[in-house]
């Protein structure tokens, strides 16, 4: 059976839940979401919120601390957009009952964080994205938005011109379904379990990246993978940038201060991509703890300013690593982090395929470039969910119903392809193509690539897609299978792994989180662009975009 709505958002992170509250008063709005809404990743954030909120900021110097944390390769249109509205994105929130933490006299806190001229980050503790979470889903409900919780998007449906809808399983029953919708927003958030070594969520596959690929829509930049620095060591869950906010300060075993020598101006407070290199120099060059770590020490900061300001950090560090952060330092290694590329899209979150739009982590508007800024990315979410619900109503008004015969053949076809997932071969088990995949990301694609090494990652990936056609699901229920769930994920993570490596492999230029050893330069001649792979039919193809440039010059990036 088909099912109808005017617009289907697929996601219900802050990106997808902030974009149909724009919507659901003016028209019939669907949120689709692989898990309930509340364990969304965006729940995990943890360091806080950027906006140009005290008398000493401004718009002007959240935006030149963006582009140049970008390394000079976010679209400045994009970034002026952002810096602008999110004081409003901020306040609109805690209007609606977030409990931002607050200075003595009662405005809402704020911690310095990398790469930022001011102390901008609003947080609520160490549970910013907990808080934010809550209050939007309160405030979707409180609209009537329609939810689907537990249903997984499996294919977009478009005709010659435009989105039709698209396929989705139902994991409880196991039926799949059409949804004819005039506008689809894709806000599935990142693809960081591509990698082993990750702060993401489990879920975080990147499932909307690889079904827009596979309808013909252009994936952007997807080669820069950010590495936080500061993950825990063991089980790589992140320990946020706001304890380097708070005053948190980096040790090598020498007892050394060792971001001197990498960003003498910023130390700790350099930008991601740079404390997150200098990290990995240091183990790597043998400055390391045994077992390949650095220390995180907050213990000067005392008990009271660390049970009020970082007491998840505590907890984790606690039951993760049993250390306690008030009497020892914290054993950190970078991990993976965030997917600054994602589905090629504009301002509006337009992308080249009418009624596909996209929003959040998954998409790609060009507004953190080569490196992303801690505390850009939630802003991203409340503002562009704004600015995309607007341009999705204006569109959906101009917009005829979308014909119904496509949506049925795509969903039998779907359907097909599960049950013959199900009947497939014996000889492969997912869960050891995805443990392969994790580490040839990891050991190849990492915080330093090169041409050999990410050329031995194509083959490797490319032999995965291979394997991949003959796993074995085990059993054949079709209910709740989530070893199916679990196998779709995981093809498309296959799908996106091509894409990062063939991007950082044309990049022959060192450009923010990209770091090429054997290309150790920026190259502004051949690389001041975008990256764009998109699927043809003998495959995928590599064009440049050009870098939307505006107020502020291109210079060397230092710190
Ligand atoms: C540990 C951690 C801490 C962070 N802390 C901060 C911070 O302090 N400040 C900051 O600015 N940023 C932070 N970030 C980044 C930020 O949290 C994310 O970029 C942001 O929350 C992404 O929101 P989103 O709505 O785009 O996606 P998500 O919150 O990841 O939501 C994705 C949604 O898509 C759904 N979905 C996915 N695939 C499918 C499918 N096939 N079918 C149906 N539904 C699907 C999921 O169910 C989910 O609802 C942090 C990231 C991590 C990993």
């Amino acid at each position: 059976m088909t099912l109808r709505h005017e617009v289907v958002i697929v996601g219900a992170g802050l990106a997808g839940l902030r974009t149909a509250i724009e919507l659901a008063e003016n028209c019939d709005t669907a949120v689709l979401s692989k898990v309930h809404p509340l364990r969304s990743h965006s729940v995990a954030a943890q360091g806080g919120v950027n906006a140009a909120l005290s008398e000493s900021d401004s718009w002007q110097d959240h935006a030149f601390d963006t582009v140049k944390g970008s390394d000079y390769l976010a679209d400045q249109d994009v970034v002026e957009i952002l810096a602008k509205l999110a004081p409003m994105a901020v306040i609109e929130n805690e209007r609606w009952g977030t409990a931002f933490s607050r200075t003595e006299d009662g405005r809402i806190a704020q911690r310095p964080f990398g790469g930022a001229m001011y102390p901008r980050t609003c947080y609520a503790a160490d549970r910013t994205g907990h808080n934010l979470l809550h209050t939007t889903f309160e405030q979707a409900l409180r609209l009537g938005v329609k939810f689907y919780n537990e249903w997984f998007a499996t294919s977009i449906v478009r005709g010659p011109d435009r989105v039709r809808g698209l396929t989705a399983l139902n994991i409880a029953t196991g039926e799949v379904h059409g949804i004819s919708a005039k506008a689809v927003v894709i806000a599935t958030g990142g693809f960081g379990r591509i990698y082993g070594n990750s702060t993401n969520a489990l879920i975080n596959t990147g499932d909307g990246c690889a079904l827009a690929l596979r309808a013909g829509v252009g994936l952007k930049d997807m080669e820069f993978v950010q590495f936080h620095p500061t993950t825990l060591f063991g089980s790589n869950i992140l320990i946020t940038e706001g304890a380097r906010g708070e005053g948190g300060l980096l040790f090598n075993r020498d007892g050394e201060r060792f971001m001197s020598r990498y960003a003498p101006e910023k130390m700790e407070l350099a930008p991601r991509d740079i404390v997150a290199r200098a990290i990995r120099r240091e183990i790597d060059e043998g400055r390391g703890f045994e077992g390949g770590y650095v220390h995180l020490d907050l213990r000067h900061l005392g008990r009271d300013r660390i049970l009020e300001r970082l007491p998840g950090i505590r907890e984790i560090c606690m039951e993760f690593a049993g250390v306690d952060p008030i009497e020892e330092p914290i054993p950190v290694v970078p991990g993976q982090h965030y997917s600054m590329g994602g589905i090629d899209c504009n301002k509006n979150g337009e992308t080249s395929l009418p009624g596909l739009y996209a929003v959040g982590e998954a998409a790609c508007m060009s507004l953190h470039g080569a490196n992303r800024l801690g505390g850009n990315s939630l802003v991203e979410t409340l503002v562009f969910g704004r600015v995309v619900g607007k341009a999705v109503l204006d569109y959906i008004k101009r917009t005829g119903d979308p014909a119904d015969q496509d949506m049925e053949e795509e969903a039998f076809r779907v359907r097909h392809e599960l049950q013959a997932m199900l009947m497939s071969g014996t000889d492969y088990l997912p869960a050891a193509i995805r443990e392969e995949l994790n580490r040839t990301m990891d050991t190849n694609v990492g915080v330093f690539r090169s041409r050999e090494s990410l050329e031995k990652a194509l083959t490797r990936v490319r032999d995965l897609r291979q394997q991949f056609k003959k796993i074995d699901l085990g059993r054949s229920d079709k209910r709740y299978n989530y070893a199916m769930v679990r196998a779709l994920e995981l093809q498309n993570m296959l799908d996106l792994a091509e894409p990062i490596i063939m991007g950082a492999l044309a990049r022959e230029e060192s450009r923010g989180a990209h770091w090429r050893v054997d290309y150790p330069r920026r190259d502004d001649s051949r690389f001041l662009k975008h990256t764009v792979v998109t699927l043809a039919r003998d495959g995928l193809k590599l064009h440049y975009a050009d870098v939307h440039l505006g107020m502020f010059e291109v210079k060397e990036r230092t710190y």
